[in-house]
């Protein structure tokens, strides 16, 4: 497939990243391409970054069949700009297309239109370190019906933000609650899937636990409410007696990127990593026998998030005296290394798509 490209007559101002908040700006392209069901996939072009027209009846606006990723671009140490796992991140979009019922994209011509984009977009790669591009493919249904079905018409769209570093005040431990009432996902929903509707599903939750003063949710599983699962936008990992512990993949929870390279670089480390069933009471008699080193939880946006306190049933747990942990702020030296070309990819993580 061709793809086509429509210049853009004027080229937007860069804004100053340090002072950008996360996704409000965006660069002067995006990647599209379009389903129906004559013609699949189909027509895929790279378009000035502008508003969609949209029918009121829109069917995603209605009922939420929708799915999404996130990546980042980095401007490499040695002049280059790359992406860091972009093939890992495609093919979790078409598990989540498989989960929703979206026809799978052809990702071979996602994987060059993400490329050429980046390239065309590459003078918005910020520069600063922490600073990077991120990277939003999404697909929803587009068909001007309101009615319950699969849709027959898609559209699947690259968006590109600058964004400044998440921690730009320095590495924080977040305060986070464990959510004992209310549930996102469960086993044989949609967990699994990068979707709109866990986020919808997460957002009251969220409200009564920033209303309370924490920073974020800890989602127990659906059933038993005493499963962890993960948090909110994030994968969740325990360092316990030497060991990293984290849950499993059961269906309800996302299969994390950043989660799968903090346990790759671990092994290589010589670290021991399970992933498997952990009860949050388990975690808490842990923390009572003081095995319980350090919580931190993984993810694209922040690469790592230690927590500073846990709070269960009214009741605070403070770990590592609040303190980042020294796995967590070694294991985000060390990704960010990668990102930033400061450490040698062994792994094959950096792909590297062009150079200034
Ligand atoms: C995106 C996301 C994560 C983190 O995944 P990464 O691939 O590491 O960015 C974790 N949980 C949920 C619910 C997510 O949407």
């Amino acid at each position: 497939m061709q793809i086509r490209f429509e210049p853009s007559p004027v080229l937007k101002p860069k804004p100053d990243v340090s002072k950008v908040r996360f996704g409000t700006q965006f660069t002067d392209y995006m990647f599209a391409m379009d389903f129906d069901r004559q013609n699949g996939w189909h027509d895929p072009r790279i378009e000035p970054y502008a508003p969609l027209m949209l029918s009121p009846a829109n069917s995603t606006l209605h009922y939420g069949q929708a799915i999404f990723e996130g990546m980042k671009a980095y401007r490499q140490k040695d002049g280059s700009y790359a992406i860091f796992r972009p093939k890992d991140h495609l093919e979790r979009l078409n598990n989540s297309a498989r989960i929703l019922d979206i026809p799978e994209l052809p990702l071979d011509v996602v994987h060059e239109g993400l490329r050429k984009l980046i390239t065309l977009d590459r003078d918005w790669i910020p520069t600063e370190h922490g600073q990077s591009l991120y990277i939003r493919p999404f697909v929803f249904a587009n068909d001007p019906y309101v009615g319950v079905s699969v849709g027959d018409q898609y559209k699947f769209l690259i968006i590109l933000s600058p964004v400044a570093a998440y921690y730009a005040h320095g590495f924080a431990p977040v305060k986070i609650m464990v959510e004992d009432t209310y549930v996102r996902a469960v086993r044989g929903g949609l967990g699994e899937a990068k979707t709109p509707a866990n986020y919808a599903a997460s957002l009251h939750a969220g409200m009564v636990a920033h209303d309370k003063g924490y920073d974020q949710t800890l989602w127990l599983d659906g059933v038993e409410r005493k499963y962890i699962e993960e948090v909110g936008s994030m994968n969740i990992l325990f360092k316990i007696n030497g060991e990293v512990v984290t849950p499993a993949l059961n269906g309800s929870i996302l299969n994390g990127v950043t989660k799968r390279t903090v346990l790759q670089v671990a092994k290589k480390w010589g670290v021991p990593t399970s992933e498997r069933r952990i009860s949050i009471d388990e975690v808490i008699a842990a923390y009572e026998d003081g095995s319980l080193e350090e919580v931190f939880g993984s993810g694209t946006a922040a690469v790592i998030s230690p927590v500073g306190v846990l709070a269960y049933k009214g009741k605070e747990y403070v770990i590592n005296g609040g303190k980042v942990g020294e796995f967590s702020q070694k294991m985000f030296d060390y990704i960010e290394g990668l990102h930033y070309g400061d450490v040698k990819d062994e792994f094959g993580f950096i792909e590297v798509i062009g150079k200034y």
